[in-house]
């Protein structure tokens, strides 16, 4: 049988996963990126600070999904962690012709073109840069720097799956 859950229902179950599973270290990062201070003069985590209560929920709003994010990602996370099967019913349709895709790898990866957005997919930095031209904040074209990816690219990162492409 397979649950039917809410987008918003899913997400809240997967950031209740890191909560509970994540290790000291990726807690207390995510505190420091927050401006707490769970580290003393000598940079060893302060357990007791770490692990108060009044931390978990910039713990879980540290795993936020934007709506770029498909759902079917946020189902493979949950079969992921929980070994069960669900199916997100949306009742928000994103209009995915309109989001900006990656000009190197083609993924939906923002609403709208951002100059030096860093691709979550293929990494490559948007400083508008033709094919053609050398771009120093890639060390490539963006021809060569395509075809460098593409025969490079492992299908089974989960990455693939959190994103749109047409
Ligand atoms: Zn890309």
């Amino acid at each position: 049988m397979t649950i039917k859950l809410k987008r918003e229902e899913a997400i809240i179950i997967i950031q209740y996963y890191y909560l509970l599973n994540i290790d000291i270290e990726q807690r207390g990062n995510i505190l420091v990126a927050n401006g707490e201070e769970v580290v003393d003069k000598d940079d060893n985590w302060l357990v007791n600070e770490i692990y108060k209560v009044e931390n978990n929920s910039i713990i879980r709003n540290n795993y936020f999904f934007s709506k770029l994010v498909r759902d079917e990602y946020l189902e493979f996370l949950i079969e992921k962690f929980y070994k069960s099967k669900v199916k997100i019913i949306s009742n928000e349709k994103l209009n995915i012709e309109e989001l900006h895709s990656c000009v190197c790898c083609g993924y939906k990866i923002s609403f709208k073109r951002n100059f030096h957005n860093i691709c979550p997919v293929c990494y490559w930095q948007d400083d508008m840069s033709g094919e053609r031209d050398y771009s120093s904040a890639n060390r490539s074209t963006l021809i060569d720097y395509r075809l460098k990816y593409e025969n490079n690219k492992d299908m089974s990162n989960e990455i693939y799956l959190k994103y749109y492409k047409i």
